[in-house]
């Protein structure tokens, strides 16, 4: 099989790195990381995106998020072969220069408290994608498991403005629908949903309408077909052809050059069955493979986010 490289919009290693800081992404000897450096190259990994996130428990602050950004640099970029990613430019030179990318995302804004300043900082420390919630309320949106279902207040308006701004990419996985609406509404830029899959073929409230993926594939965004068990299959035993099934809906959507994997390794406690680790996303090719030709696979696991990223970016 030809070398399919690999971009992955979302991972939660800086999570289990802020949980505990004995981790070593480098050598990873326990396995404890879904996501390490021997894994991304087994994988043929060319980016891959590290979610800040923060915990529910945590102090709702900018330090577990500027501590997460610590361990990335310490942990992460420290590690031979990693190069951070910010720009159009560093997005081109990937390829030529043979390294594996590692881009910045903010998955869910608590800790700014609606202060604007705060996301301008996170710009220059080189954010650029960002959620405004996960799956509960804050200041800006309700999250999708917020039960008033409530859309964007004017403070998360705001947000997305200055995101807009700035040339910081919206992710709208883990919203509320109505903010979902909201921030399609208000925004002037394409918007992504990083780990999200198809609900007509998984019904859970973390993946997206037919409706929604249209209005993503409408404003030249990215559906990230993500390996959450949970949001794969109803009831959670998922295999390899449980995910080709929500590619091909986003495809049949129309959505053939907007389908990305935003895996969450790292995020879940289970996994896909053949699909623990970013080592085992060959199986993933070879399954993909099976059903459409070489360059469409390319495609979906590179081509269609370095395009994307390459025309997004602020440069
Ligand atoms: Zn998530």
């Amino acid at each position: 099989m030809k070398i399919i490289p690999a971009v992955d919009f979302h991972c939660d290693v800086l999570w289990k790195l802020l949980e505990n800081d004995r981790l070593s992404f480098i050598d990873n000897p326990d396995l404890m990381l879904d996501v390490s450096l021997p894994r991304l190259q087994q994988a043929d990994s060319i980016l891959q995106i590290f979610a800040i996130y923060v915990s529910e428990r945590s102090e709702k602050t900018m330090v577990p998020i500027l501590r997460s950004i610590d361990l990335f640099h310490q942990k992460v970029l420290a590690a031979p072969g990693m190069r951070f990613v910010r720009s159009p430019e560093d997005v081109r030179n990937l390829r030529k220069d043979g390294v594996i990318g590692a881009m910045l995302s903010l998955e869910g804004a608590d800790g700014l408290q609606g202060d604007m300043a705060m996301l301008r900082i996170l710009f220059e420390l080189g954010v650029r994608a960002a959620g405004l919630t996960w799956n509960n309320a804050n200041w800006g949106a309700d999250g999708v498991m917020e039960p008033r279902q409530g859309g964007l207040t004017a403070k998360g308006r705001e947000f997305v403005a200055e995101c807009n701004r700035l040339g910081i990419l919206l992710d709208a996985s883990h919203l509320s629908e109505r903010s979902f609406w909201d921030v399609v509404d208000a925004s002037g830029r394409p918007i992504i949903a990083s780990h999200s899959n198809s609900r007509e073929i998984c019904n859970h409230p973390r993946n997206l309408s037919d409706d929604q993926i249209r209005a993503l594939i409408a404003v030249d965004g990215l559906i990230g077909v993500t390996f959450v068990p949970q949001f794969v299959r109803e009831g959670g035993r998922a295999d390899m052809n449980d995910v080709l099934r929500h590619v091909e809906r986003i495809c049949g959507l129309g959505g053939g050059k907007q389908l990305v994997f935003g895996s969450d390794f790292d995020g879940i406690d289970t996994h896909v069955a053949g699909l623990s680790n970013p080592g085992e996303l060959v199986n993933l090719k070879e399954t993909l493979l099976k059903q459409y030709n070489a360059e469409q696979v390319q495609d979906f696991f590179a081509e269609n986010a370095l395009r994307f990223l390459t025309k997004h970016l602020p440069a």
